[in-house]
């Protein structure tokens, strides 16, 4: 069995869908399981019909219309003969969603996004499986909630690997094409979960795990894993061969290209991995496995932004010692800041924090009371994974240099933006 997974940057709009079936074609779908994201910037559409909705605000329905139209346009550009059958599923579909916004009284609102998000993944399945019909292409539409089974943390839901193994065995037999979603799930109540914003890749991990897939591949609006982001870097490197651990490492530091929770199902079971373009498919691309860590051996980056850089020493200057980090700690915890570079020295203690959940006043407040604290905001964390001389100066070049921290395989560097 091999494992396809389409992210939404390539199913985009008409032209990303036939590019699709043309993909296909080129390197065939025998014995093949695809696994789709929502279209584009569907899930940021449903995230913002979420929050019209649980916040009572009137433009739910302008939102909704515009998601329907989104859709119902693409549908025109592609379809003939099933024509009125893919609208009659869509249409369904939204029905569903309008039969949930009208008597949903749960007000868990990562549940309530669970829902509501989840729709943008069963509709762009829909349509390309019903593409690949309308041109002659047999296939199985799968709703993958009856196969993957998570824990009921709605928006960040965890496998329950037995079931999930179990059912997928099930549900697939290699012998025919299925389309399936990506993203979402469903817990013990069979309740629609999700895994993680961009966690369709992690998917693909799931179903190449619990089939023991002969490859995964994922294609992508890159031609693979690069040393650096093209949209921070200029002369980005195409890497032909990483490990799966290095894969891991970078993913750890902030590299966005696997989603990293893939890389660990995958490496149990030694699936290769290989990240292709999708305008460019027959291009080899880069093949995630096990051996040489990297091919070929360069510098990567990876750029954190918007960073906060704190500072925290004790009030009368004595040492920072191991009962107070277990209070600190136990507070970006409880503020869901993220940790991602850590110095220490006698007196004081420095931490570049990533504030995804918009908490830093109220940590600040609370550390206030008994530490003397500093911070700069905004600033940039680079980590350069296998660094050179020169791979280190051109970060540092014309910029402010807060933090440095070198490891054998690794620096990180703190800047001013
Ligand atoms: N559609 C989801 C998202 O945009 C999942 C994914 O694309 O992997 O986050
Ligand atoms: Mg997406």
């Amino acid at each position: 069995m091999k494992i396809y997974k389409f992210g939404g940057a390539s199913v985009k709009d008409a032209d990303g869908v036939k590019n699709f079936l043309k993909i296909l074609k080129e390197v065939g779908y025998d014995e093949t399981l695809i696994i789709l994201s929502a279209m584009g910037k569907m899930t940021n559409a449903f995230e913002k019909i979420t929050s019209s909705y649980y916040n009572k605000n009137k433009d739910l329905s302008l939102n909704i219309e515009t998601a329907i139209t989104f859709h119902k346009d693409i549908i025109e550009d592609l379809f003939v003969n099933l024509k009125t059958e893919i609208l009659a599923e869509i249409e369904g579909i939204f029905d569903e969603l309008l039969f949930f916004t009208d008597n949903n009284s749960v007000t868990d609102y990562n549940y309530i996004y669970d829902q509501i998000v989840s729709k943008a993944e069963l509709i762009s399945t829909k349509i390309c499986s019903f593409y690949l019909s309308e041109n002659g292409i047999p296939n199985k539409w799968l709703d993958v909630r009856k196969c993957i089974k998570t824990n009921s943390d709605y928006r960040r839901a965890g496998v329950d690997w037995e079931k999930t193994s179990r059912l997928i065995k099930e549900h697939v037999n290699g012998s025919s094409l299925i389309i399936t979603q990506g993203f979402i799930a469903s817990d013990h109540n069979n309740n629609t979960t999700t895994l993680g914003r961009e966690g369709s890749d992690y998917t693909a991990g799931i179903f190449a795990y619990c089939l023991d897939a002969e490859k995964t591949i994922i294609f992508k609006d890159v031609a693979g894993v690069l040393n650096a982001d093209p949209r921070n870097f200029d002369d980005t490197i195409l890497l032909n061969q990483i490990s799966y651990r290095e894969a891991i490492e970078m993913a750890f530091y902030g590299a966005s290209v696997i989603h990293p929770k893939t890389l660990q199902p995958l490496q149990r079971k030694e699936i290769p991995l290989f990240v292709k373009s999708f305008k460019n498919p027959k291009n080899e691309g880069t093949i995630v496995c096990k051996g040489a860590n990297l091919i070929p051996k360069t510098p990567c980056f990876i750029v954190k932004k918007d960073q906060i850089l704190l500072s925290i020493s004790a009030k009368d200057f004595s040492f920072i010692m191991e009962d107070d980090i277990s209070e600190i700690f136990d507070f970006f915890h409880q503020y869901k800041l993220k940790v991602n570079l850590i110095q220490n020295s006698a007196i004081s203690f420095s931490v570049c924090l990533e504030d995804n959940f918009n908490a830093f006043n109220k940590l600040y407040e609370k550390l206030k009371l008994n530490y003397l604290c500093l911070y700069n905001k905004n600033v940039s964390l680079f980590t350069i994974r296998h660094f050179t001389k020169a791979s280190i100066m051109k970060i540092e070049k014309n910029k402010e240099v807060l933090v440095k921290q070198l490891s054998r395989e690794t620096v990180q560097i703190v800047v001013k933006n």
